[in-house]
């Protein structure tokens, strides 16, 4: 029979309680947003070290000259490489996708939003690569992590290029294997590794071509150390694909390999023009992803319009030589336009040509007037790019041609004269 006293006893003690507060709320205002006050100083004190980011808002398709605010400008933004964002045929095959299936896939995967044009897409992706199976995933981030997180775990080792993108580095912290970094491209510093590991298994895992440096990873190298210490190649081709190699089969094409040991992710939102990501490997990798990836498994499949157009996409990175040929030309070009600078271009070949700068403030500044005169060149900055490696990420397109890149190579000069 206690049981009532003690229920209201509580009642009166949550009573008294809510009367308390209300006479603490009367004394000192309403109680705050919880937390906000922390995140205003953290979001000041980010703004203070000018890392503080904001979204440019466009206006147009995205294409070498794109509208913000009602004003053109000369955008070396994108990674879209081959042109293809804004592609007639592309517009043209996703209003056939919509009237053949709809716009959304309604369901995962496993469930019933496998369509017939996943299915062709992937078939296409294999025979394109070279690889025996391919899968899609909704993005590259996703395919990164459902990769890492199926194909290593507990006890596990992965062994990581230290300017890797940030969705791998994600995704080997997500997996709980043990993280070891190397330093770039530093074939000897990872073998040092490797030869110690005692791991169950080992994956090494790779940007093919280094999102913010534009270089490429030494892959015959680093597949000779796999096979060697037997462990899994994964590469992460999202700036290759479509780009390198014959057709612009991609970066594991140019290195005329065929190992079991490597898995492949490219992304299809950058040369490909469109959107999502796929994996290529072996049948038991991408059996294994299809049982164990959560990042395939729990979300809803890409709307089958996206795989339509991408089966237009890669005829036309594959049948369109010329595309990677301008951007030969170009990078050239671009090379001798900056070749007085006091800002030195990265070694690099791809259509990503970064300018180093050093200095955040510098960094943003040069962005900033080049702004002003209609121009576009995104001021890359940590955490993206080392501490004092700030830069000038210039990506070229085989929709920009002579004239843009000549009038990006004399603003430049001209706005290297304010900092001598
Ligand atoms: C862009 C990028 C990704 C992520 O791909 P999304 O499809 O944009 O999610 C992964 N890895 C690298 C190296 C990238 O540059």
């Amino acid at each position: 029979m206690d049981r009532p006293d003690a229920f209201a006893a509580d009642f009166l003690q949550v009573r008294q309680a809510a009367k308390l507060t209300k006479m603490l709320n009367d004394l000192i205002g309403p109680p705050r947003e919880p937390g906000c006050e922390q995140l205003r100083e953290q979001l000041r004190s980010r703004e203070s070290k000018r890392l503080y980011r904001r979204r440019l808002m466009l206006e147009s398709p995205q294409q070498t000259h794109i509208s913000m605010a009602g004003r053109e400008y000369l955008a070396f933004c994108s990674n879209d490489y081959l042109g293809l964002a804004n592609h007639p045929q592309l517009i043209a095959a996703v209003c056939q996708g919509a009237r053949q299936y709809g716009v959304g896939a309604g369901a995962s995967h496993l469930i019933s939003g496998h369509f017939s044009a996943h299915h062709a897409l992937e078939e296409a992706l294999s025979r394109f690569t070279g690889f025996p199976r391919t899968l899609l995933f909704s993005t590259g981030y996703m395919a990164n992590a459902g990769v890492v997180t199926a194909l290593a775990g507990r006890g596990d080792a992965i062994f990581a290029d230290r300017l890797n993108h940030a969705s791998l580095n994600d995704a080997a912290l997500v997996s709980r294997a043990k993280f070891c970094r190397y330093p770039h491209l530093d074939l000897a510093a990872l073998e040092r590794q490797l030869a110690v590991s005692r791991a169950k298994r080992k994956l090494v895992m790779t940007d093919a071509v280094f999102s913010m440096d534009g270089d490429i990873a030494p892959v015959a190298g680093l597949l000779a150390l796999c096979e060697k210490y037997d462990a899994w190649l994964m590469l992460d081709d999202a700036h290759g694909f479509g780009v390198l190699g014959p057709q612009g089969r991609g970066t594991a094409s140019r290195f005329d390999m065929d190992s079991p040991r490597i898995v492949y992710m490219a992304t299809l939102g950058k040369a490909a023009g469109v959107f999502g990501a796929f994996v290529a490997a072996r049948p038991e990798v991408i059996e294994t992803l299809i049982q164990h990836a959560r990042s395939y498994i729990y979300t809803t499949a890409t709307p089958p319009l996206l795989s339509h157009a991408l089966l237009k996409s890669l005829e036309l990175i594959e049948g369109e030589e010329w595309r990677r040929e301008k951007l030969t030309q170009l990078t050239a070009r671009l090379k001798d336009e900056l070749q007085s600078l006091r800002w030195k271009l990265l070694p690099s070949t791809t259509p990503i040509q970064p300018l180093m700068i050093g200095d955040n403030d510098e960094a943003l500044e040069i962005s900033e007037a080049l702004r002003e005169r209609g121009i576009l060149v995104p001021a890359i900055r940590p955490p993206t790019v080392p501490s004092g490696e700030a830069r000038l990420r210039i990506s070229l397109s085989a929709s920009h041609d002579r004239e843009d890149v000549a009038r990006l190579g004399a603003v430049l000069r001209d706005v290297n004269k304010g900092f001598r």
